[in-house]
C-alpha cells in the first residue's frame, strides 16, 4: 500500500509537536482550518473562498473544554465550533486505521499469517494497539458522560480502560497524517454545508434529513467528478476514518438512536457506497477493504463473531456484513 499525499501540510506536526510523552492533549489552536480544506482541495480552493465570502466570512472557534467528540455549526454567529480534544483522538484513529490496514496487506501479499511475526512487527502492532485503546476508551467515557446526564448510559466496557501513553515520535508517519487531513477535511466540509444550508437546531426527521446533507454535501466537494486514482482512494480513507470513528461508539454502546443524526453505520454505508461504487476499480475495492479493515478489529474486539461467510467474497459485501452486525447487535 503506498498512498502518496500529493501536497504537504503541516496540521499534525503542529497537533504531535505539542504533546508530551505523558499523553497532553495536542494542541490544535493555531490550525487554519480554510487553509487546511484549500490544501486537501487544491481544485476546488477558489470556489470554497467563493462559499465563505458568500456565507458572510465564517469564523473557526475552538473549544479547549470538551472532551466528547464535538463540531459544531453555528448558523447565528457564522461559526464552526471544533473540540480540541477529540481531534487528538482523531489523529489516532487515523493512524491506526492506516497503519493496520497497511500491515494487514503486506502480511497478505507475503504469504504470511499473524502467527509469524516478527518480534518488532509485535511490538509495532502492540503500539497500535495501546494508541487504539486509549481512543476508543475517550471517546466511549467521553460520550457516556455525555448521555449520563440524562440517566441513559449503559457503564462503559471495563476492557477498555487502558493506560494512555501517546508518543509523539512514533505518529509521524506521512501517509496516516494525510488519511488525518482529509478525514478532519471532511468533518469540517459537513460543518460548513450546514452553514451554508441555513440549518438551525432541530430534532426528529428534519434533523436528520439536514444532517445527510450535510454528508452529501461534505462528500460531493471531496469526491464528486475525480477520477478513482491515488487523490480519491486519499479522500475517501479520510472520510472513513471520520465515519467509521463515529461508528465505532455503536460498536461498543450499541446502535445510536438518537433523534438529531442518522446511526453513523448508515451515514458511512450511504456516503461511501455513493462514490466508492464500481465494484470492478480497484480503488474502491481497495476502500472498502480499508472500511472492512476498521470494522472487523472492533467487532473482534466486542467478541462479535463474524462467520465464515463474511470473510470471503467482494471486499464491499464484507464491510456491509460488518455494518449490519452493527446495526442488529
Ligand atoms: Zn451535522
Amino acid at each position: 500500500m503506498n498512498i502518496v499525499p500529493n501536497r504537504d501540510f503541516a496540521l499534525a506536526e503542529a497537533a504531535t509537536g505539542e504533546a508530551d510523552v505523558q499523553g497532553d492533549t495536542p494542541n490544535y489552536e493555531d490550525v487554519d482550518f480554510p487553509a487546511l480544506v484549500r490544501a486537501i482541495l487544491p481544485e476546488r480552493a477558489t470556489e470554497f473562498d467563493a462559499l465563505l465570502r458568500q456565507l458572510g466570512g465564517v469564523t473557526f472557534q475552538v473549544d479547549d473544554t470538551a472532551e466528547r467528540i464535538k463540531f459544531q455549526a453555528d448558523p447565528i454567529g457564522v461559526r464552526v465550533i471544533v473540540g480540541i480534544a477529540c481531534l487528538g483522538r482523531l489523529f489516532v484513529h487515523a493512524h491506526t486505521d492506516y497503519t493496520a490496514f497497511d500491515f494487514l496487506l503486506k502480511l497478505h501479499h507475503q504469504g504470511r499469517t499473524s502467527a509469524d511475526l516478527a518480534p518488532e512487527e509485535r511490538e509495532a502492532l502492540r503500539e497500535i494497539d495501546e494508541l487504539l485503546t486509549w481512543a476508543v476508551t475517550m471517546d466511549v467515557n467521553t460520550a457516556v458522560k455525555m448521555i449520563r446526564r440524562s440517566d441513559q448510559a449503559p457503564p462503559p466496557p471495563e476492557s477498555l480502560v487502558r493506560l494512555l501513553d501517546i508518543d509523539p515520535e512514533s505518529v509521524s508517519e506521512h501517509a496516516t497524517r494525510a488519511v488525518f487531513e482529509n478525514a478532519l477535511t471532511f468533518i469540517i466540509l459537513h460543518e460548513i454545508t450546514h452553514l451554508k444550508n441555513s440549518d438551525g437546531a432541530c430534532v426528529g426527521d428534519r434533523s436528520i434529513q439536514q444532517e445527510k446533507d450535510a454528508d452529501r454535501g461534505a462528500a460531493a466537494w471531496m469526491l464528486e467528478d475525480i477520477e478513482f486514482d491515488n487523490t480519491f482512494m486519499l479522500r475517501a480513507f479520510g472520510i472513513a476514518v471520520a465515519l467509521t470513528w463515529l461508528t465505532t461508539l455503536d460498536v461498543y454502546l450499541g446502535p445510536n438512536e438518537g433523534n438529531t443524526h442518522p446511526p453513523a453505520y448508515d451515514r458511512l454505508s450511504q456516503v461511501i457506497g455513493q462514490y466508492a461504487c464500481d465494484d470492478d476499480d480497484p480503488a474502491c475495492e481497495t476502500t472498502w477493504a480499508f472500511i472492512y479493515s476498521i470494522l472487523i478489529i472492533h467487532l473482534r474486539n466486542r467478541q462479535i463473531l463474524l462467520s465464515p461467510d463474511h470473510l470471503m467474497g467482494p471486499f464491499r459485501e464484507r464491510a456491509e456484513c460488518c455494518i449490519n452486525l452493527i446495526a442488529n447487535q
